[in-house]
């Protein structure tokens, strides 16, 4: 069958340095007010409300600042002097937001009282946008001025292209990122269906909890085994994290209590240490195994379905020894980063993927080589099963979550 193509919009997050950071709030305060003012227009006048985005725009502009012809408006404006695209896009996301309460009202979504908009950037209002800077126009409270800020693209190759939308100016207290959604032509984007049915290889993960990291397999279509590949680094990871746990012991004992009573602030920037270290290694892997399926041309990959999701605030990243939640977060980083290159991801049941063999499906024994035994289904390091066969495993995680995925497609497919 032949390839089709698609488009998916992928957002590059970047730190935007500025100096004059009190314009940066005059600026989101502003947009904020822009926004409520067309908000509460829409809110008054049903009528207006079903037209097309494009008409509802211009029909905003006439009935607030007017034409030419038309100077007296019904709702003269209550801001201060803001540039026409940058009203333009306050005024769009008022009728994006105004939309989204009228689609949720039936579920008890109410309307909004207060804004904390992220200003978007539409053309002509930013310029000589490249990987080390980009000049924006930004409201000091009383006039627009052009600053130059420095941004940091953490080391990302980015140039501002004609595919890149208008970028969103995220303005926190503490710092402010820079979002810029870049349409990416994707190569493929046929269903998994179509893709088995070319008879297409599968690149099967799991995610162990020890030094390894990811084991990837591939399979044929018919889950004949071609090649497996092991993605390493937990161990430093563990150590890492446990230096920065070390740290927290250390300051905790300076403060005579628990964690509870570490300072907040100093809590606060510990866990954010752990979270960045835990984030990093999930990227690292994900890139790893996308390479992987890239070069060997693989267009699906099966991971296990993880449904509930964990909530981190209970676990906690400084108590968690626990990889489970690793293994999602790089899951969802292997989503994305697939599919922009044409591969796509799927699930299959966690069900019995580490207690069977793979080859004869009868339940196995973990035993340890020099690994703990990990809490979860995820055992010793090395398994053997009552009709002899042996192996790791992680392997055999692996290769269930590829077999099982395939048998299921197959049940599917005979069904019909
Ligand atoms: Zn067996």
């Amino acid at each position: 069958m032949e390839k089709s193509k698609g488009f998916c919009t992928m957002t590059y997050c970047f730190r935007l340095y500025c100096t004059e950071t009190a314009w940066l709030q005059e600026t989101k305060k502003i947009y904020n007010e822009v926004l409520r003012f067309y908000y509460e227009i829409l809110a008054k006048e049903p009528e207006l409300r079903n037209q097309g985005k494009q008409q509802l725009l211009r029909e905003l502009e006439i009935i607030s600042v007017g034409t030419k012809e038309v100077r007296n408006t019904k709702y003269p404006v209550t801001f201060g002097k803001v540039p026409l695209y940058f009203r333009r896009a306050a005024i769009n996301d008022a009728i994006r937001l105004y939309r989204s309460f009228e689609s949720g009202q039936e579920h008890g979504t109410k309307q909004a009282k207060s804004f904390q908009a992220s200003p978007v950037y539409y053309k002509g209002m930013y310029k000589e946008f490249t990987k080390e800077s980009i000049c924006l126009k930004l409201y000091d409270g009383h006039r627009w001025n052009w600053i130059t800020c420095r941004v940091d693209t953490c080391g990302r190759d980015f140039a501002a292209t004609e595919r890149m939308l208008s970028p969103l100016l995220n303005i926190g207290e503490r710092k402010t990122m820079l979002h810029v959604p870049v349409q990416e032509t994707v190569e493929d984007v046929r269903t998994v269906k179509e893709r088995l049915d070319a008879a297409e290889m599968i690149c099967a993960v799991s995610f162990p909890g020890n030094d390894c990291m990811a084991v990837l397999v591939l399979l044929s279509s018919e889950g004949e085994f071609l090649e497996s590949r092991f993605v390493r680094g937990g161990k430093e990871l563990a150590h890492r994290r446990k230096r920065i746990l070390k740290q927290i012991r250390k300051s905790r004992k300076c403060m005579g209590g628990d964690l509870k009573t570490l300072p907040q602030e100093e809590n606060k920037v510990l866990k954010e240490k752990i979270h960045h270290l835990t984030d990093n290694a999930a990227h690292r892997v994900s890139r790893e195994v996308v390479s992987f399926c890239k070069d060997k041309k693989v267009s699906i990959i099966v991971v296990p379905n993880y449904k509930n999701t964990l909530d981190l605030n209970k676990f906690g990243y400084l108590s968690a020894t626990n990889y489970d939640w690793l293994g999602r977060r790089i899951i969802s980083y292997i989503k994305y980063k697939a599919f922009s290159e044409g591969i796509v991801t799927t699930t299959v049941s966690t069900k019995n993927i580490s207690s069977k063999c793979y080859q004869c499906g009868a339940i196995i024994k973990k035993y340890n080589g020099e690994s703990q035994p990990g809490e979860r289904y995820y055992g010793g390091k090395n398994f053997v099963c009552p009709n002899g066969h042996k192996g790791n495993t992680y392997f055999n995680a692996a290769m269930n979550i590829g077999l099982n995925f395939l048998r299921d497609k197959k049940i599917a497919g005979t069904e019909k």
